[in-house]
Protein backbone atom coordinates (compact mmCIF):
# COMPACT_ATOMS: atom_id res chain seq x y z
CA UNK A 1 0.00 0.00 0.00
CA UNK A 2 2.00 2.93 -1.19
CA UNK A 3 0.61 5.84 0.79
CA UNK A 4 1.06 4.49 4.20
CA UNK A 5 4.70 2.75 4.40
CA UNK A 6 4.17 -0.59 6.76
CA UNK A 7 5.84 0.48 10.10
CA UNK A 8 6.93 -2.27 11.88
CA UNK A 9 4.23 -2.12 15.18
CA UNK A 10 4.66 0.79 17.02
CA UNK A 11 5.72 -1.16 19.89
CA UNK A 12 9.29 -1.99 19.17
CA UNK A 13 10.63 1.33 20.07
CA UNK A 14 14.06 0.31 19.19
CA UNK A 15 15.88 -1.94 17.12
CA UNK A 16 19.26 -3.98 17.63
CA UNK A 17 20.29 -6.65 19.82
CA UNK A 18 18.46 -9.33 22.73
CA UNK A 19 16.24 -8.51 24.94
CA UNK A 20 15.23 -5.01 24.21
CA UNK A 21 13.14 -3.11 26.71
CA UNK A 22 10.07 -1.90 25.55
CA UNK A 23 6.61 -0.22 26.93
CA UNK A 24 4.24 -2.93 27.27
CA UNK A 25 0.81 -0.71 26.57
CA UNK A 26 0.08 -0.66 23.11
CA UNK A 27 0.17 3.67 24.00
CA UNK A 28 -1.75 5.77 21.20
CA UNK A 29 -2.61 4.96 17.81
CA UNK A 30 -0.60 6.82 15.01
CA UNK A 31 -1.96 8.13 12.26
CA UNK A 32 -2.88 5.86 9.42
CA UNK A 33 -2.98 2.72 11.82
CA UNK A 34 -5.59 1.11 13.06
CA UNK A 35 -6.31 -1.12 15.68
CA UNK A 36 -8.74 -3.97 15.39
CA UNK A 37 -10.55 -6.81 18.11
CA UNK A 38 -10.19 -10.58 16.62
CA UNK A 39 -13.51 -11.73 17.75
CA UNK A 40 -14.15 -13.80 14.94
CA UNK A 41 -11.31 -15.62 15.84
CA UNK A 42 -13.65 -17.06 18.97
CA UNK A 43 -11.99 -17.16 22.64
CA UNK A 44 -9.14 -20.60 22.26
CA UNK A 45 -7.25 -21.75 24.60
CA UNK A 46 -4.40 -21.59 22.48
CA UNK A 47 -3.18 -20.55 18.92
CA UNK A 48 0.02 -21.23 16.64
CA UNK A 49 1.42 -18.04 15.28
CA UNK A 50 4.04 -18.04 12.04
CA UNK A 51 6.10 -15.17 11.81
CA UNK A 52 6.90 -13.90 8.36
CA UNK A 53 10.62 -12.89 7.12
CA UNK A 54 11.60 -9.84 9.54
CA UNK A 55 8.95 -10.43 12.71
CA UNK A 56 10.12 -10.04 16.18
CA UNK A 57 8.66 -11.53 19.57
CA UNK A 58 7.76 -9.05 22.26
CA UNK A 59 6.73 -10.76 25.42
CA UNK A 60 5.60 -8.48 28.12
CA UNK A 61 8.44 -5.34 26.85
CA UNK A 62 10.93 -8.01 26.44
CA UNK A 63 12.17 -9.05 22.92
CA UNK A 64 12.74 -12.46 22.64
CA UNK A 65 15.37 -14.34 20.49
CA UNK A 66 14.66 -17.27 18.83
CA UNK A 67 11.67 -16.61 17.39
CA UNK A 68 11.03 -16.20 13.32
CA UNK A 69 10.41 -17.92 10.18
CA UNK A 70 9.94 -21.94 10.39
CA UNK A 71 9.85 -21.28 14.01
CA UNK A 72 6.11 -21.36 15.69
CA UNK A 73 5.10 -19.38 18.55
CA UNK A 74 2.87 -21.84 20.60
CA UNK A 75 0.86 -19.65 23.19
CA UNK A 76 -1.65 -20.81 25.45
CA UNK A 77 -4.02 -19.32 28.19
CA UNK A 78 -3.36 -19.72 31.70
CA UNK A 79 -6.20 -18.40 33.60
CA UNK A 80 -5.91 -14.44 32.66
CA UNK A 81 -1.95 -14.69 31.61
CA UNK A 82 -0.48 -16.49 28.50
CA UNK A 83 1.94 -19.10 28.19
CA UNK A 84 4.97 -18.89 25.93
CA UNK A 85 7.49 -21.45 26.15
CA UNK A 86 8.47 -21.83 30.06
CA UNK A 87 7.26 -18.09 30.62
CA UNK A 88 4.13 -16.92 31.80
CA UNK A 89 3.29 -13.50 30.24
CA UNK A 90 0.38 -10.61 30.15
CA UNK A 91 0.52 -9.83 27.08
CA UNK A 92 2.25 -11.34 23.94
CA UNK A 93 2.74 -9.20 20.48
CA UNK A 94 4.20 -10.84 16.80
CA UNK A 95 4.98 -8.04 15.10
CA UNK A 96 6.41 -8.03 11.31
CA UNK A 97 4.68 -7.62 7.53
CA UNK A 98 2.52 -10.76 7.68
CA UNK A 99 1.59 -13.31 11.17
CA UNK A 100 0.04 -16.56 10.07
CA UNK A 101 -2.63 -17.11 12.55
CA UNK A 102 -3.67 -21.18 13.38
CA UNK A 103 -6.38 -21.92 15.35
CA UNK A 104 -7.64 -26.00 14.58
CA UNK A 105 -8.07 -25.74 11.35
CA UNK A 106 -8.50 -21.95 10.73
CA UNK A 107 -5.58 -20.27 9.10
CA UNK A 108 -5.56 -16.61 8.30
CA UNK A 109 -2.82 -14.14 7.67
CA UNK A 110 -2.43 -10.63 9.50
CA UNK A 111 -0.46 -7.72 8.60
CA UNK A 112 1.01 -5.93 10.75
CA UNK A 113 1.04 -6.66 14.36
CA UNK A 114 -1.00 -9.51 16.76
CA UNK A 115 -1.41 -8.83 20.29
CA UNK A 116 -2.14 -11.95 22.00
CA UNK A 117 -3.73 -11.48 26.09
CA UNK A 118 -5.87 -13.96 28.47
CA UNK A 119 -8.61 -13.79 30.06
CA UNK A 120 -10.36 -16.26 32.37
CA UNK A 121 -8.47 -19.65 30.00
CA UNK A 122 -9.59 -18.01 26.82
CA UNK A 123 -7.12 -15.90 24.19
CA UNK A 124 -7.88 -12.71 23.04
CA UNK A 125 -6.20 -11.25 19.78
CA UNK A 126 -5.95 -7.55 18.64
CA UNK A 127 -4.36 -7.05 15.25
CA UNK A 128 -2.86 -3.58 14.57
CA UNK A 129 -1.78 -2.51 11.38
CA UNK A 130 -2.23 0.71 8.37
CA UNK A 131 -6.19 1.82 7.75
CA UNK A 132 -5.02 0.37 4.11
CA UNK A 133 -4.18 -3.09 4.95
CA UNK A 134 -7.56 -3.07 6.91
CA UNK A 135 -9.51 -1.45 4.17
CA UNK A 136 -8.11 -4.03 1.98
CA UNK A 137 -9.18 -7.15 4.25
CA UNK A 138 -12.78 -5.37 4.65
CA UNK A 139 -13.54 -4.58 1.05
CA UNK A 140 -12.80 -8.25 0.36
CA UNK A 141 -14.72 -9.37 2.92
CA UNK A 142 -18.01 -6.81 2.17
CA UNK A 143 -17.43 -6.60 -1.41
CA UNK A 144 -17.89 -9.37 -4.04
CA UNK A 145 -14.77 -9.33 -6.26
CA UNK A 146 -17.23 -9.81 -9.14
CA UNK A 147 -18.33 -6.13 -8.91
CA UNK A 148 -17.54 -3.15 -11.05
CA UNK A 149 -14.67 -1.89 -10.32
CA UNK A 150 -16.06 1.53 -9.34
CA UNK A 151 -18.54 -0.11 -7.06
CA UNK A 152 -15.75 -1.33 -5.93
CA UNK A 153 -14.31 1.80 -5.11
CA UNK A 154 -17.21 3.62 -3.84
CA UNK A 155 -17.51 0.95 -1.35
CA UNK A 156 -13.49 1.29 -0.44
CA UNK A 157 -14.07 4.62 -0.26
CA UNK A 158 -17.02 4.43 2.64
CA UNK A 159 -15.36 1.58 4.38
CA UNK A 160 -12.21 3.65 5.01
CA UNK A 161 -14.60 6.76 5.93
CA UNK A 162 -16.45 4.94 8.41
CA UNK A 163 -13.31 2.96 10.22
CA UNK A 164 -11.40 6.68 10.19
CA UNK A 165 -14.67 8.17 12.13
CA UNK A 166 -14.66 5.29 14.50
CA UNK A 167 -10.74 5.44 14.75
CA UNK A 168 -9.95 8.29 15.36
CA UNK A 169 -13.02 10.48 15.99
CA UNK A 170 -15.64 8.38 17.77
CA UNK A 171 -12.57 6.58 19.26
CA UNK A 172 -14.43 3.37 19.44
CA UNK A 173 -12.96 -0.08 19.14
CA UNK A 174 -13.05 -1.73 15.78
CA UNK A 175 -13.81 -5.30 16.12
CA UNK A 176 -13.94 -8.00 12.76
CA UNK A 177 -17.69 -9.27 12.12
CA UNK A 178 -20.40 -7.48 10.95
CA UNK A 179 -21.18 -5.58 14.02
CA UNK A 180 -18.55 -3.03 12.56
CA UNK A 181 -17.09 -4.47 9.10
CA UNK A 182 -16.16 -8.42 8.42
CA UNK A 183 -12.48 -8.71 8.15
CA UNK A 184 -10.02 -11.65 7.80
CA UNK A 185 -6.70 -9.75 7.73
CA UNK A 186 -5.76 -10.69 3.99
CA UNK A 187 -6.60 -13.95 3.87
CA UNK A 188 -7.47 -14.39 0.26
CA UNK A 189 -7.24 -10.95 -1.14
CA UNK A 190 -8.51 -11.03 -5.08
CA UNK A 191 -5.89 -8.68 -6.76
CA UNK A 192 -8.84 -6.38 -7.86
CA UNK A 193 -10.41 -6.26 -4.76
CA UNK A 194 -6.36 -4.84 -3.84
CA UNK A 195 -6.58 -2.69 -6.83
CA UNK A 196 -9.83 -1.01 -5.73
CA UNK A 197 -8.49 0.16 -2.37
CA UNK A 198 -5.31 1.26 -4.20
CA UNK A 199 -6.81 3.41 -6.38
CA UNK A 200 -8.26 5.50 -4.18
CA UNK A 201 -5.84 5.27 -1.21
CA UNK A 202 -6.29 7.51 1.73
CA UNK A 203 -9.34 9.06 0.27
CA UNK A 204 -12.53 9.60 2.27
CA UNK A 205 -15.91 10.94 1.90
CA UNK A 206 -15.94 14.32 4.18
CA UNK A 207 -18.99 16.64 4.91
CA UNK A 208 -19.08 19.13 6.78
CA UNK A 209 -15.18 18.94 7.87
CA UNK A 210 -15.34 15.18 9.03
CA UNK A 211 -15.10 12.25 7.44
CA UNK A 212 -18.51 11.08 7.52
CA UNK A 213 -20.10 7.79 9.43
CA UNK A 214 -20.81 6.14 6.02
CA UNK A 215 -22.89 2.98 7.08
CA UNK A 216 -23.67 0.51 4.04
CA UNK A 217 -25.84 -2.63 3.81
CA UNK A 218 -25.75 -5.09 1.41
CA UNK A 219 -29.48 -4.18 -0.68
CA UNK A 220 -31.86 -1.58 0.92
CA UNK A 221 -34.93 -2.96 -1.08
CA UNK A 222 -35.33 0.27 -3.70
CA UNK A 223 -35.90 3.11 -0.41
CA UNK A 224 -33.01 4.42 1.86
CA UNK A 225 -33.95 4.70 5.24
CA UNK A 226 -33.29 8.08 6.71
CA UNK A 227 -31.26 7.04 9.73
CA UNK A 228 -33.56 8.14 12.61
CA UNK A 229 -36.36 5.79 10.76
CA UNK A 230 -33.77 2.96 10.64
CA UNK A 231 -32.34 3.16 14.40
CA UNK A 232 -35.50 5.14 16.16
CA UNK A 233 -33.95 7.78 18.71
CA UNK A 234 -30.86 8.98 16.59
CA UNK A 235 -30.46 12.17 15.88
CA UNK A 236 -31.30 12.68 12.00
CA UNK A 237 -27.56 12.98 10.49
CA UNK A 238 -27.95 15.43 7.02
CA UNK A 239 -25.99 13.25 5.09
CA UNK A 240 -27.85 10.05 5.58
CA UNK A 241 -32.04 10.84 4.32
CA UNK A 242 -34.07 8.75 2.59
CA UNK A 243 -35.06 8.74 -0.54
CA UNK A 244 -35.65 6.39 -3.68
CA UNK A 245 -32.76 4.29 -4.79
CA UNK A 246 -33.19 4.67 -8.60
CA UNK A 247 -32.58 7.78 -11.18
CA UNK A 248 -35.70 9.42 -10.66
CA UNK A 249 -38.85 8.63 -8.72
CA UNK A 250 -40.83 5.40 -9.79
CA UNK A 251 -37.83 4.36 -12.22
CA UNK A 252 -36.56 0.73 -11.53
CA UNK A 253 -34.45 0.81 -8.31
CA UNK A 254 -30.69 1.05 -8.87
CA UNK A 255 -30.85 -2.33 -6.74
CA UNK A 256 -33.58 -4.48 -8.40
CA UNK A 257 -32.64 -7.75 -8.94
CA UNK A 258 -35.41 -9.45 -9.79
CA UNK A 259 -36.65 -12.29 -7.77
CA UNK A 260 -33.24 -12.51 -6.36
CA UNK A 261 -33.65 -9.58 -4.21
CA UNK A 262 -36.77 -11.15 -2.75
CA UNK A 263 -37.17 -13.78 0.22
CA UNK A 264 -39.62 -15.85 2.27
CA UNK A 265 -39.47 -16.68 5.54
CA UNK A 266 -42.25 -18.93 7.64
CA UNK A 267 -42.21 -18.03 11.50
CA UNK A 268 -44.02 -20.84 12.98
CA UNK A 269 -47.15 -20.31 15.45
CA UNK A 270 -45.12 -21.61 18.50
CA UNK A 271 -42.24 -19.32 17.71
CA UNK A 272 -45.01 -16.37 17.83
CA UNK A 273 -46.56 -17.64 20.63
CA UNK A 274 -43.50 -17.50 22.85
CA UNK A 275 -43.25 -13.92 21.67
CA UNK A 276 -46.06 -12.66 22.81
CA UNK A 277 -46.77 -14.49 25.61
CA UNK A 278 -49.49 -17.88 26.17
CA UNK A 279 -52.59 -18.29 24.48
CA UNK A 280 -54.41 -21.21 22.20
CA UNK A 281 -55.72 -19.51 19.25
CA UNK A 282 -54.03 -18.71 16.03
CA UNK A 283 -51.81 -15.42 16.50
CA UNK A 284 -52.23 -12.63 13.96
CA UNK A 285 -48.98 -10.34 13.32
CA UNK A 286 -49.89 -7.12 11.46
CA UNK A 287 -47.50 -3.77 10.25
CA UNK A 288 -49.18 -0.68 12.21
CA UNK A 289 -46.98 2.08 10.55
CA UNK A 290 -44.27 2.25 8.08
CA UNK A 291 -41.24 4.55 6.98
CA UNK A 292 -41.93 6.34 3.64
CA UNK A 293 -39.58 3.73 2.09
CA UNK A 294 -42.01 1.14 3.71
CA UNK A 295 -40.17 -0.43 6.19
CA UNK A 296 -41.79 -1.46 9.09
CA UNK A 297 -41.60 0.91 11.83
CA UNK A 298 -43.83 -0.67 14.80
CA UNK A 299 -45.42 -4.68 14.17
CA UNK A 300 -47.84 -5.86 16.58
CA UNK A 301 -48.58 -9.96 17.41
CA UNK A 302 -52.31 -10.58 18.09
CA UNK A 303 -53.38 -13.96 20.07
CA UNK A 304 -57.12 -14.18 20.61
CA UNK A 305 -58.20 -15.89 23.24
CA UNK A 306 -61.23 -18.33 22.42
CA UNK A 307 -64.75 -17.47 22.13
CA UNK A 308 -67.46 -20.15 23.10
CA UNK A 309 -68.71 -19.52 19.91
CA UNK A 310 -65.69 -20.31 18.19
CA UNK A 311 -66.34 -23.82 18.81
CA UNK A 312 -67.58 -26.66 16.80
CA UNK A 313 -70.80 -27.79 17.81
CA UNK A 314 -70.38 -30.56 20.38
CA UNK A 315 -66.59 -29.29 20.96
CA UNK A 316 -66.16 -29.93 24.69
CA UNK A 317 -64.03 -26.36 25.55
CA UNK A 318 -60.83 -26.53 26.08
CA UNK A 319 -59.17 -24.40 29.51
CA UNK A 320 -58.10 -21.23 27.29
CA UNK A 321 -61.99 -20.20 26.30
CA UNK A 322 -62.29 -16.77 27.70
CA UNK A 323 -58.92 -16.11 27.94
CA UNK A 324 -58.15 -12.01 27.21
CA UNK A 325 -56.51 -11.58 24.24
CA UNK A 326 -52.33 -10.96 24.21
CA UNK A 327 -50.62 -9.03 22.03
CA UNK A 328 -47.32 -7.52 21.86
CA UNK A 329 -45.93 -4.30 20.45
CA UNK A 330 -42.25 -4.53 18.28
CA UNK A 331 -40.30 -1.37 16.70
CA UNK A 332 -39.19 -2.14 13.71
CA UNK A 333 -35.69 -3.08 14.73
CA UNK A 334 -37.06 -5.15 17.62
CA UNK A 335 -38.98 -6.91 15.90
CA UNK A 336 -36.08 -7.97 12.93
CA UNK A 337 -33.90 -9.00 16.59
CA UNK A 338 -36.75 -10.79 17.58
CA UNK A 339 -37.23 -12.53 14.65
CA UNK A 340 -33.40 -13.03 14.12
CA UNK A 341 -31.32 -10.28 11.71
CA UNK A 342 -30.28 -13.19 9.56
CA UNK A 343 -33.55 -14.60 9.22
CA UNK A 344 -35.74 -11.37 8.67
CA UNK A 345 -32.96 -9.87 6.26
CA UNK A 346 -34.76 -6.29 6.21
CA UNK A 347 -38.16 -4.60 7.71
CA UNK A 348 -39.70 -4.40 3.94
CA UNK A 349 -41.58 -7.31 4.20
CA UNK A 350 -45.38 -7.95 4.00
CA UNK A 351 -47.22 -10.71 6.24
CA UNK A 352 -49.79 -13.64 5.27
CA UNK A 353 -51.08 -16.25 7.49
CA UNK A 354 -50.49 -19.58 6.41
CA UNK A 355 -52.01 -22.64 8.61
CA UNK A 356 -49.28 -23.08 11.09
CA UNK A 357 -47.98 -19.41 11.60
CA UNK A 358 -47.39 -16.54 9.09
CA UNK A 359 -45.26 -16.20 5.85
CA UNK A 360 -43.50 -13.13 5.46
CA UNK A 361 -41.97 -12.02 2.18
CA UNK A 362 -39.69 -9.01 1.98
CA UNK A 363 -37.20 -7.31 -0.24
CA UNK A 364 -33.86 -5.79 0.60
CA UNK A 365 -31.07 -7.28 2.93
CA UNK A 366 -29.82 -4.76 6.04
CA UNK A 367 -30.38 -1.33 7.32
CA UNK A 368 -31.27 0.56 4.16
CA UNK A 369 -29.27 3.07 5.35
CA UNK A 370 -26.77 4.77 3.06
CA UNK A 371 -25.25 3.18 0.53
CA UNK A 372 -26.31 0.02 -0.91
CA UNK A 373 -24.09 -2.01 -2.24
CA UNK A 374 -25.96 -3.90 -4.62
CA UNK A 375 -27.55 -0.40 -5.94
CA UNK A 376 -23.61 0.80 -6.12
CA UNK A 377 -23.01 -1.77 -8.66
CA UNK A 378 -26.38 -1.43 -10.29
CA UNK A 379 -25.18 1.89 -10.90
CA UNK A 380 -21.72 1.16 -12.07
CA UNK A 381 -23.11 -0.63 -14.81
CA UNK A 382 -25.06 2.13 -15.75
CA UNK A 383 -21.59 3.96 -16.05
CA UNK A 384 -21.91 6.12 -12.92
CA UNK A 385 -18.38 6.72 -11.27
CA UNK A 386 -17.57 5.86 -7.57
CA UNK A 387 -17.52 9.85 -6.68
CA UNK A 388 -20.63 9.92 -8.46
CA UNK A 389 -22.05 6.72 -6.68
CA UNK A 390 -21.25 8.21 -3.34
CA UNK A 391 -22.77 11.50 -3.72
CA UNK A 392 -26.14 9.69 -4.32
CA UNK A 393 -25.76 7.58 -1.34
CA UNK A 394 -24.35 10.44 1.04
CA UNK A 395 -25.94 13.67 0.90
CA UNK A 396 -23.46 16.86 0.30
CA UNK A 397 -20.25 14.88 0.96
CA UNK A 398 -17.20 15.89 -1.33
CA UNK A 399 -14.12 13.52 -1.49
CA UNK A 400 -10.39 14.35 0.28
CA UNK A 401 -7.28 12.58 1.42
CA UNK A 402 -7.96 11.34 5.38
CA UNK A 403 -4.30 12.70 6.20
CA UNK A 404 -1.94 14.97 4.65
CA UNK A 405 1.15 13.54 4.47
CA UNK A 406 3.20 12.95 8.03
CA UNK A 407 -0.05 14.84 9.93
CA UNK A 408 -1.77 14.27 12.61
CA UNK A 409 -5.49 13.06 12.49
CA UNK A 410 -7.66 15.41 11.84
CA UNK A 411 -8.52 17.84 15.12
CA UNK A 412 -11.73 17.71 14.10
CA UNK A 413 -14.52 19.44 16.18
CA UNK A 414 -16.60 16.73 18.54
CA UNK A 415 -17.88 14.37 16.52
CA UNK A 416 -21.15 14.10 18.48
CA UNK A 417 -22.85 10.62 18.85
CA UNK A 418 -22.45 8.69 15.74
CA UNK A 419 -26.06 7.71 13.95
CA UNK A 420 -25.38 4.07 13.61
CA UNK A 421 -26.89 1.56 16.17
CA UNK A 422 -25.39 0.45 19.35
CA UNK A 423 -24.15 -2.69 19.60
ZN1 LIG B 1 -17.74 -3.81 16.28
ZN1 LIG C 1 -30.76 0.02 -3.03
Amino acid sequence: MPRYKLVACCLLASAAGAMTRVRQDPGPLEPGRVRVQLTSLGSPSRVRLLPSEGSETIADGTKLDGYGPGRPIELSADGDRVRLGDRSVERAVVSGTLQEVLIERLRRLYPGSVAVTARAGRLQFQNECSLEEYVTGVLARECPASFHTEAQKALAIAARSYSYRKAYLSKQPLCDTVHCQAYEGLTRIPAVIADSVRETSGLCAWYDGQPIDAVYSADCGGYREANEDAWPGTRPIAYLRGGPDAPSPGATPFCDRGPKGLWNIRVPRSRLLTLVGKALAVPTVEILDITPGGAARRVRITSAGLAPMDLAPGVAPPAEVGMPSLFKLFRGDEWRRAIGASQLKSLKFQVKLVPDGVEIQGRGNGHGVGLCQFGAEGMARAGVSCEGILKHYFNGIELAPAFSPGAAPVPAASPGADPSPPP
